[in-house]
C-alpha cells in the first residue's frame, strides 16, 4: 500500500500517519471499544487517516483504494454507538470532517445543501438566519454528522414531527467504490425504480461514501410548550403515547419512561415513582390550546395524572447532559468506578407486541445488569421504538467484558424472538453483525451481500461492519 502515491496524487494536506491523529479515530463511542481504551487495552489504529475537502478528491481516494487494495473505513463525527467507524489495523480511515460547508439553502423550497461532514449544530446555526431547522435533533448533535445520520439511519428526538433522516434526505451525492459518483437530485418523491437513497440509508460506510445531502428543512419552532403525565403502568403510559400520536395532535417530542427511567430522569425534580411521559409541540401551531386539551384528554382516559409543563421543559434543557455523562462514565474518569459499563439498546416493534418485547427484553438485560431502566423515544402510528439503559457491573474492568457481550447476545436474541428489530437508529456496526440473518433472514442478507458485491466487488468498504 503506497501511500505516498495518494499523497503525489492529493497533496500532502489529504494524508494523515501522525500518531495522535491515527489515536483518535481508532474507535468511535462503542461503550466495549471505551471500556478496552480505558483499561489500557491497545486498540487497533488505523494505517492513515485521509482527509478529503470535496468529492473529487474522495473519488480520486477510492479509485487509489481500489487499486491499492486498501480497506476505507468512511467516518464522520465518529459518535456511533455500534463499533461502525472503528478500524481494524491496516485500515485507512477516511474522515469527512474538512467536508463540512453548508453549499446552499433555498429558501423557497425550504431545502438546504449541505456537505457530509457537517455536524449537527453547525447546520442548524446556519439554518437559523432563515427561521429554518432541519428538525433532526440527536443526542448526539453536537457530535454526529450528515453523512453518519445517513449511513447509521439516524433518528432524531423530535422525529413525531420532523420525521426521521429518511423523510429528510431529497437528495445525495456518494463516491461508489473505485471512485465512481453517484448524485441523486433532489426531489420531494420519486418513483423511479427503488429508491437508492434509501439504499444509503443504514449503510454504514460498506457501500459508498456520502459526500454531500440535500435535506428538507422547516420553519423554526420559535417556542416550545410542554405536557406531563404519570402513570400507574407501562400498558397505560405507552396506550396513551398510541393515541397521542395518532389523534393528530402534532405533537414533535414523545417519550414516556417506566418507573426506574422516570426516576432517574426526573428525580431531581422530586418525581415520586411510577411512569411518566412528557409531550412536547410547537408553541406556533394553529389551534395550540385546543390542541394541548386533546392531549390532556388523551391522557386522562388512561388514568395519567396531570404534571404540567415541569418534566418537558427540564427534559429539552438537560436533554444533551448525557453526553458529557457517558464520557464521564466511560472515558478515563471511570464514574462509576472500574468493573461499571453502561450501554443503550435501542429497539422497535409493532404495537400488537410491544408490551411483550418490552417485558422480554427487559427481563433478559435484568439477568445480567445492575440497573436496567426504558423509554419509548420514537412513537409512531404503528408502533414504538423502547430505548433501554443498562448498567452490567463485574469485579473490574476486565470481568465485566464477557458479562457485556451475554447481556447484549441475550437481549438481542429476546429481542428478534418478541418480532422486534434489534436496532431502531444506532445502526449495525460490528456489535451486532453476527445476528444481522436473525433479523433480515437469510434471503435478505444474501440480497444485501449480492448488492455490496455489485458494488464493491474488491470488498474495500469498511470491512467487519453490518455484514455478519
Ligand atoms: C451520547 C450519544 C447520544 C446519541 N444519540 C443519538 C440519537 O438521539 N439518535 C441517533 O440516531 N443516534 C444517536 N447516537 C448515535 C450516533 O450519534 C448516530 O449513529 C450518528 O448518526 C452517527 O453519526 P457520525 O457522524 O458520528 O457517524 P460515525 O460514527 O462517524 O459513523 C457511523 C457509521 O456511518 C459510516 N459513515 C459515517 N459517515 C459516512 C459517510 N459520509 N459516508 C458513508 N458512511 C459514513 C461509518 O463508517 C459508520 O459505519 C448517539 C450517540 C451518542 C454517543
Amino acid at each position: 500500500m503506497d501511500l505516498g502515491e495518494l499523497r503525489d496524487r492529493l497533496g500532502p494536506h489529504a494524508v494523515s500517519t501522525d500518531p495522535a491523529i491515527l489515536a483518535e479515530r481508532a474507535r468511535d463511542w462503542w461503550a466495549l471499544a471505551m471500556l478496552r481504551e480505558s483499561r489500557g487495552d491497545h486498540l487497533s489504529r488505523p494505517a492513515a487517516v485521509l482527509f478529503p475537502e470535496s468529492t473529487d478528491e474522495v473519488a480520486a481516494m477510492l479509485a487509489w483504494a481500489d487499486e491499492a487494495g486498501a480497506a476505507i473505513v468512511p467516518r464522520g463525527g465518529g459518535s456511533g454507538v455500534s463499533g461502525g467507524a472503528q478500524p481494524e489495523a491496516g485500515h485507512i480511515v477516511l474522515d469527512l470532517s474538512r467536508m463540512d460547508r453548508v453549499i446552499d439553502v433555498d429558501q423557497e423550497s425550504r431545502v438546504v445543501r449541505v456537505e457530509a461532514g457537517t455536524i449537527g449544530t453547525r447546520l442548524e446555526e446556519q439554518l437559523e438566519p432563515f427561521d429554518l431547522t432541519l428538525g433532526h435533533y440527536p443526542q448526539s448533535i453536537g457530535l454526529s454528522s450528515v453523512g453518519g445520520w445517513i449511513a447509521a439511519a439516524s433518528a432524531g428526538q423530535a422525529s413525531a414531527g420532523f420525521g426521521a433522516i429518511e423523510d429528510l434526505l431529497l437528495g445525495v451525492t456518494a463516491v461508489l467504490p473505485g471512485g465512481r459518483v453517484m448524485t441523486l437530485a433532489p426531489v420531494p418523491r420519486s418513483a423511479a425504480g427503488p429508491d437508492l437513497r434509501h439504499l444509503l440509508i443504514g449503510s454504514e460506510g460498506t457501500l459508498a461514501v456520502v459526500t454531500e445531502a440535500v435535506l428538507a428543512c422547516s420553519a423554526r419552532p420559535r417556542a416550545w410548550t410542554w405536557e406531563g403525565f404519570g402513570f400507574g403502568s407501562f400498558a397505560e403510559l405507552s396506550a396513551c403515547l398510541r393515541d397521542i400520536r395518532r389523534s393528530g395532535a402534532g405533537a414533535s417530542v414523545l417519550r414516556g419512561y417506566d418507573e426506574p427511567d422516570a426516576l432517574l430522569n426526573f428525580g431531581r425534580l422530586g418525581h415520586p415513582g411510577g411512569c411518566a411521559a412528557i409531550v412536547g409541540s410547537d408553541a406556533g401551531l394553529p389551534g395550540i390550546g385546543e390542541r394541548a386539551q386533546a392531549i390532556r384528554s388523551v391522557a386522562a382516559t388512561f388514568g395519567g395524572r396531570d404534571l404540567g409543563p415541569a418534566y418537558g421543559e427540564h427534559w429539552w434543557t438537560h436533554r444533551g447532559d448525557a453526553v458529557d455523562q457517558y464520557r464521564r462514565i466511560m472515558g478515563p474518569e471511570r464514574a462509576f468506578g472500574p468493573g461499571a459499563i453502561v450501554d443503550t439498546m435501542e429497539v422497535a416493534g409493532l404495537w400488537s407486541g410491544l408490551q411483550a418485547l418490552y417485558e422480554e427484553v427487559r427481563h433478559t438485560l435484568s439477568a445480567q445488569a445492575e440497573a436496567v431502566g426504558c423509554h419509548l423515544s420514537h412513537v409512531y402510528p404503528s408502533g414504538s421504538s423502547l430505548y433501554f439503559t443498562f448498567i452490567i457491573r463485574g469485579t473490574d474492568d476486565v470481568d465485566v467484558e464477557p458479562r457485556y457481550l451475554q447481556a447484549w447476545d441475550g437481549a438481542i436474541r429476546a429481542c428478534l424472538r418478541a418480532g422486534g428489530t434489534m436496532t431502531h437508529h444506532h445502526g449495525v456496526g460490528r456489535l451486532k453483525a453476527r445476528y444481522l440473518a436473525g433479523e433480515l433472514g437469510d434471503e435478505g442478507v444474501a440480497m444485501l451481500r449480492s448488492i455490496k458485491r455489485a458494488l464493491d466487488p474488491h470488498g474495500i468498504l469498511n470491512p467487519g461492519a453490518l455484514f455478519p
